[in-house]
């Protein structure tokens, strides 16, 4: 029975929402993994339509950017905010520059970020937002041009108390920086709680650029002593070179493990005596360049080109893989071939890396998976503290906010672990995050009434 309600939710969504492949893979994957929970209140949950409700955002917006570049020439791009669920808090979820952005991949995203806030235990609701806009090749007053039409328009409809923005793909510290000057130009305001990912010398938080990945190793480490197995010594491989896949280097190196091996959309490098991450800042973070550059520092590395559909990095025997680059990078095939080379771990630090099918092909073969918005959840958490303390008009130390997110990721790690037990699937991660997280906005949204 409880089965057939979600089958027709599923059918229901796919009606309602064509053509947003992302957006619908994102809904099977939890809407599958919860059955357990919905079977104890089906009851209610049917009567007031919660499932229905819980996959239709609250609210879309969808507007025109235009800016001039530096040939005075008058570009157009389409900018997005979804405000997919505020049961928990004001919506919060990062903005995403890329041209692949669209209508899909926005929803796919802000519907992600409802659970992972909920599973932070902070007071935060799911949004995300962006746009086409590439920034890759831009001056950086080309960037400023966008990022100031871009603020005209959002600027309606954010704000300390409403909806929280921060950065994702293509949005790091310059556009940050960008956004809320002119946010404080166009409102005469000094709300510095509108925008996390903030500079420190303007109401930003210390650790909240390295905290993704710092919180993905907290719990890469907290899911393999749960299973008796040490971080130390271990081979990694991380997609990526962007703020994510750095930040989980540089914690994976701390913790002791050898990282061999990163990326970007181009190819990937291998150094097989472990990457010099000095040289990767360097490139990713100071001259945003491409990861080939490596080699012109560490000449003994090697590279390997991308070719279409195909992620090279995939080939590289390692214990501990995290993908930190984008959705949808590992599919089946790449997940056999993950498996059979002996990988343990996986750690999503990306957004759905994994597809469904390679998600499920890991968990049959007993890969321990550590789901994107359980494991990278402590960004959006770091941010949270960040809206903390610029409430607060106060600032914590890097130890101070580090052994905050620490525990936090500890407390996300056992919540999956306990829902994973309680609903008989020990060690599926990924059913736990998502029935950890529902049993919360879904209560929430009950207490609520109908709205
Ligand atoms: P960045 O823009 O800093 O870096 C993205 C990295 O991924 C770059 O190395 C980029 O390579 C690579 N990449 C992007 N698209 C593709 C693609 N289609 N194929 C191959 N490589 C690609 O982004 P972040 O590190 O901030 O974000 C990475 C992932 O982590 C995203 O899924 C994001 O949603 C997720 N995330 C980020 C959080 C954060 O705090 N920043 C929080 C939680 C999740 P190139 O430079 O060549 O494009």
């Amino acid at each position: 029975m409880t089965l057939e309600y979600i089958e027709e939710v599923l059918k229901s969504t796919k009606i309602n929402h064509p053509d947003e492949p992302e957006f619908l893979q994102a809904v099977k994957e939890v809407i599958t993994t919860i059955e357990p929970a919905v079977k104890e209140n089906e009851e209610k949950y049917k009567k007031t339509a919660l499932l229905e409700r819980l996959v239709e955002p609250e609210r879309i917006i969808s507007f025109r950017v235009p800016w001039v570049d530096d040939k005075g020439q008058v570009q157009v791009n389409r900018g997005y905010r979804v405000q997919f669920n505020g049961t928990i808090g004001p919506y919060k979820g990062g903005l995403r520059f890329h041209p692949t952005v669209n209508q899909s991949i926005m929803k796919f995203l802000a519907f992600e970020q409802v659970f992972k806030n909920a599973l932070t235990g902070l007071p935060i609701g799911g949004g995300k937002g962006g746009s086409d806009f590439n920034p890759k090749d831009k001056s950086d007053n080309e960037i400023m041009s966008f990022c100031q039409s871009f603020m005209n328009e959002l600027q309606k409809h954010i704000g300390q108390d409403i909806d929280v923005p921060a950065g994702d793909i293509g949005v790091g510290a310059r556009e940050i920086g960008f956004l809320f000057g002119q946010f404080r130009r166009i409102r005469n305001s000094y709300e510095a709680g509108v925008l996390t990912g903030k500079g420190l010398e303007y109401g930003g938080s210390l650790v909240r650029k390295e905290a993704t990945g710092y919180g993905l190793m907290y719990f890469m480490r907290e899911m393999l002593k749960a299973n008796n197995i040490s971080i130390q010594g271990k081979t990694v491989i991380i997609s990526g070179s962007g703020n994510v896949a750095i930040y989980a280097a540089e914690k994976a190196s701390q913790m002791g493990a050898k990282v061999i091996a990163m990326s970007d959309s181009n190819g990937c490098i291998y150094d097989e005596n472990g990457i010099n991450l000095d040289v990767i800042k360097r490139i990713k973070e100071v001259e945003r360049g491409r990861i080939k550059d490596y080699l012109l520092t560490c000449p003994d590395a090697k590279y390997y080109e991308n070719n279409a559909g195909y992620q090279a990095i995939y080939n590289i025997k390692a214990d501990i893989i995290l993908p930190c680059a984008t959705q949808n990078d590992i599919n089946l095939e790449c997940a056999k071939r993950i498996v059979e080379q002996g990988t343990i771990a996986i750690g999503e630090g990306a957004n759905m890396p994994c597809n469904i099918e390679a998600v499920n092909y890991f968990l049959e073969k007993g890969i321990l998976l550590a789901p994107g918005k359980a494991a990278n959840a402590g960004g959006v958490a770091t941010s949270a503290l960040e809206m903390s303390q610029n409430s607060m008009r106060y600032f914590w130390s890097f130890e101070e906010v580090d052994s905050k997110l620490e525990n936090i990721m500890i407390n996300i790690f056992n919540m999956c672990n306990e829902a994973a037990q309680k609903y008989n699937c020990p060690k599926n991660y990924v059913a736990g995050a998502n029935l950890a997280a529902f049993r919360k906005v879904a209560d929430g949204m009950l207490a609520q009434g109908i709205i």
